[in-house]
């Protein structure tokens, strides 16, 4: 695996039904993504079903906190320890009590800095983060454990603006392909019809692993990453 660029897929949120619904462009791949999944303890459990059966298909389920708040505001509010109590160990124990074995966690908005890196590492081997540029999303051997995924959603939420072209974010891989080197991708829902939320379209998704794969990519969950050697 060292030998081919290895590419992280990563959605965030609770759009499972898009996700399910993408399962024959992953099997199509041979990919192996990883799912944020934002709101335990207060997952229905129809939702957590739905996200076992992304497990079966050999996908990865991550955390993304309980309330999708944001993890700066509330250290300054109330402290780190106040945050991990209320964010992070009440849906960690409903997880674990649902099936889940989360060991990797998204940061909601990007929202993060080295205090509560430290305060999350003891729970999680990779957290996830934004890169704002090429350049940061291709430094994980000095980052890890934050790994800085580009985003690849094509629309934005509320207002539908385009954000970046599926030709970018192929453009990215194309320059990222080099031997071992660790590149992570993030979006959120599926979708081919005009959305209120974040999405990519399905051809987009589709298109993009095509194209991984064209250039020598191997896939990897973000808790696999955690064993890449640099
Ligand atoms: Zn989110």
């Amino acid at each position: 695996m060292a030998n081919n660029p290895i590419l992280a897929l990563t959605f965030d949120d609770h759009y499972v039904d898009d996700w399910l619904g993408a399962a024959p462009i992953f099997k199509a791949h041979g990919v192996r993504a990883t799912f944020f999944v934002t709101g335990f303890p207060n997952v229905p459990s129809i939702g957590a079903m739905k996200l076992h059966k992304l497990l079966d298909q050999g996908h990865e389920i991550g955390f993304h906190s309980v309330s999708h708040a944001n993890a700066v505001d509330i250290a300054k509010a109330k402290g780190v320890a106040a945050y991990v109590d209320s964010e992070i160990v009440p849906g960690l124990e409903a997880m674990k009590l649902m099936g889940f074995k989360p060991t990797s966690f998204a940061y909601p908005y990007n929202a993060h800095n080295d205090e509560l890196d430290a305060a999350l590492r003891p729970f999680f081997g990779v957290l996830r983060a934004r890169a704002d540029s090429l350049d940061e999303a291709l430094q994980w051997s000095a980052t890890k454990p934050v790994l800085r995924a580009r985003s690849c959603d094509s629309v934005r939420a509320g207002d539908g603006v385009s954000l970046r072209s599926t030709d970018d974010t192929v453009n990215e891989l194309r320059l990222a392909a080099r031997p071992g080197q660790v590149f992570a991708l993030y979006a959120h829902g599926i979708s081919d019809t005009p959305v209120k939320h974040h999405a990519m379209t399905s051809r987009g998704l589709d298109y993009i692993l095509w194209s991984a794969k064209r250039l020598g990519y191997s896939f990897a969950t973000a808790s696999e990453l955690h064993d890449v050697a640099a």
